[in-house]
């Protein structure tokens, strides 16, 4: 292997990760496009817990004394950032041009090892199972991990094929740094046309922002010209600055994307490569500084010892979460900066609220990456007493309608947040999420067809994502395997076809197995799987021979992975409903219902809600004792 790690980009970002590695003593290699340092400062702010890790790793020291940079702002509204922790040493926001940082960071990480390539562009990689290679030109270079600090444009991003799912940019600002105008300073100053910030620079040129309120993004190859930039100035402002020079042109928008996750196997991203976001407040480099950090410590626990993944697990899951949260308020503050007057009464509004000293050092805490999130808040239907299943995490397939909803819907009740699968239906599962939500609960919907090549990676995909947002993390604690496909009423055993067996025994045993053994790699300790059969695994009925036939399937997955997980404290049960008004039409019939009444020992037809009750009792701690068991929910019905 010719290194350990491969980093791709030697913007901030790159070298401080690169520092960091080689610290701990990784053989880095940083690959880097061009072939000098630039010269540009795109970012000059730097954030309480960024002068942290900086602190910590000598750096500061090497950066000589920062002046302080004075109050930030929340969407263009005064933010005492140092509201965050009045008392911390770095409390505040201190500025520092970009390309000074990149120095500092260069010069550590080239004295702790790293070999800086310059004039080297990634044009290939390709990942096997033990290591990936890093193709530049004619050369190849093999490492255990890359990670990509690449920036928006991501090469690293684009050839390992992350997702990278968001919003395009709907506002647009535009800036300049123009010598030999004359014009006041002003900070985020509102005109009826639209917004302008000038701000004079020590050697005497002048940085100018603005937008037009009500004017969208131009499609763009390159920078504005600086036509357009004085055009924009003087509707806004009135004045005009076309007489001065232009040394730096540049114009941002609000677009908001963020890779569906930090890392694919081998290959990982950090910084601006994993998220894209408007430039404001300086948050971008600070959350990339942040990301290279926390990346750092991951990668050398992951290099030093055995083949525990989690590690990169959690920086994947950390990062995330953190990324998330910075784009939301990000986007929060896009609104309120770049809206037009239909926003007045926003900031009106949000103004007054940045009055009370709560608001101001929970704002701070989340734009200088001090503050914890918020723990999750139960809606104003809150329960009043905790239910069995606080903190837990479920899955549900098929709990769109009928068994399943009703089941997500009593897990969600004792406290579960339930991911809501479903094949197609995005109606009905949005009502699910709906009436989970109005009863005080927390879901999400997770759409996913079974039975259909790479139909259970697709539903991890978006499972561990709607779960990454909401909890910072992919522990997954209840699995229901409920959703089936079913066979026609009255269909002989001579005409079944093949394909007909096919697709059952796909739905309703082969995603069930592949979902168990995804699962239980991010099962917590004490997790459980319940898996849906049927009473007909016990009574004879021709016509439902094939249908039975998978779920009695699904009842030897029960019985075997009960004793495979059991060291885990996982149990695995098998529960077998009768005939169950799941809503269909049938239902509404009198005559069927009296008819298939008479099957069951209290002569009725079982609710949903009869079988989910059941249900949700396995997923509690109360029934730690039952595993591998078959639990008959069908109202009597094999008693014969
Ligand atoms: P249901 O009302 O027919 O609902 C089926 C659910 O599964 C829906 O959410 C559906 O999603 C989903 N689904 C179906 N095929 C799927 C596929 N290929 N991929 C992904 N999702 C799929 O079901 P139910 O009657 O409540 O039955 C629930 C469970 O209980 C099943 O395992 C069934 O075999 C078992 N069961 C039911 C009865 C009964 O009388 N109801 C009796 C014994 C056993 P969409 O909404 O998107 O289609």
């Amino acid at each position: 292997m010719d290194a350990d790690v491969v980093v791709v980009g030697a913007g901030p970002v790159g070298l401080l990760l690169a520092g960091d590695l080689c610290a701990s003593g990784a053989r880095v290699t940083v690959l880097e496009r061009l072939t000098e340092p630039t010269t540009e400062s795109r970012a000059s702010t730097l954030h309480a817990r960024t002068m942290d890790v900086l602190a910590e790793r000598d750096v500061l020291a090497a950066l000589g004394g920062l002046p302080p940079g004075g109050p930030g702002h929340f969407g263009g509204i005064r933010l005492d950032l140092a509201a965050a922790d009045p008392g911390h040493r770095f409390a505040g926001q201190w500025k520092c041009p970009q390309a000074v940082l990149e120095q500092a960071l260069a010069d550590r990480a080239v004295r702790l090892g790293a070999r800086v390539l310059r004039g080297r562009e990634l044009t290939g990689l390709d990942e096997r199972e033990d290591h990936v290679v890093a193709v530049t030109g004619a050369d190849r270079i093999t490492a255990a991990y890359l990670v990509g600090c690449d920036g928006e444009e991501s090469t690293v991003r684009a050839l390992a094929g992350f997702d990278f799912p968001g919003r395009d940019a709907t506002l647009e600002m535009l800036r300049a740094d123009v010598e030999g105008v004359d014009i006041p300073d002003r900070r985020f100053e509102r005109h009826p046309n639209g917004l302008a910030t000038a701000h004079r620079w020590p050697d005497g040129s002048t940085r100018v922002m603005v937008h037009v309120f009500g004017s969208t993004p131009a499609p763009r190859s390159g920078p504005p010209t600086f036509a357009e930039v004085v055009r924009a100035w003087a509707a806004v402002t009135g004045e005009d600055i076309g007489g001065g020079r232009p040394t730096w042109l540049n114009a941002f928008g609000n677009t908001s994307r963020q890779a569906a996750t930090y890392r694919r196997g081998r290959v990982l991203l950090a910084g601006d490569a994993a998220h894209r976001q408007m430039p404001v407040g300086g948050q971008a480099l600070n959350l990339g500084l942040q990301d290279a950090a926390e990346l750092g410590q991951r990668l050398s626990a992951r290099l030093a010892g055995g083949d525990d993944d989690g590690p990169l697990e959690h920086y994947d899951a950390v990062r995330h979460a953190a990324g998330a949260r910075t784009l939301t308020n990000i986007q929060a503050q896009a609104l309120l900066l770049l809206g037009g007057p239909e926003v007045e009464p926003l900031r009106e509004v949000f103004g007054e609220l940045m009055r009370f000293d709560a608001v101001q050092a929970h704002l701070a805490g989340m734009v200088s990456g001090l503050g914890t999130p918020p723990a999750p808040q139960h809606t104003p239907q809150e329960r009043t007493t905790m239910g069995k299943l606080e903190g837990k995490t479920a899955l549900v397939t098929g709990a769109s309608r009928g068994i399943g909803r009703a089941t997500a819907r009593r897990l969600a009740e004792e406290g579960a947040l339930v991911a809501v699968h479903y094949a197609s239906n995005d109606e009905a599962a949005a009502e699910t999420v709906a009436l989970i939500e109005k009863d005080g609960g927390r879901a999400f919907a997770v759409r996913a067809e079974l039975g259909v090549p790479g139909d259970v990676h697709e539903l991890f995909l978006g499972l561990e994502r709607g779960l990454r947002e909401r909890t910072g993390a992919t522990t997954l604690d209840i699995v229901v395997n409920n959703a089936a496909a079913q066979t026609a009423a009255g269909l002989a055993p001579e005409d079944v076809t093949p394909e007909d067996f096919d697709r059952l025994m796909a739905v309703n045993a082969k995603a069930p197995f592949f979902i168990v053994q995804r699962a239980s790699a991010s099962l917590a300790d004490g997790g459980r799987i319940i898996n849906i059969s049927s009473g007909v695994t016990r009574v004879a009925n021709p016509e439902q021979v094939a249908y039975s036939m998978s779920k009695g399937a699904i009842e030897q997955l029960s019985l075997h992975m009960a004793r495979h997980l059991a060291p885990r404290g996982i149990t695995v049960n098998s529960v077998a409903p009768g005939i169950t008004d799941n809503g269909s039409p049938v239902f509404d019939i009198p005559e069927a219902v009296e008819a298939m009444s008479q099957l069951s020992a209290f002569k009725q037809v079982a609710k949903a809600d009869d079988v989910a009750n059941v249900v949700a009792f396995l997923a509690t701690e109360d029934a730690r004792w039952i595993t591998g068991a078959f639990i008959d929910t069908s109202g009597g019905t094999l008693l014969g």
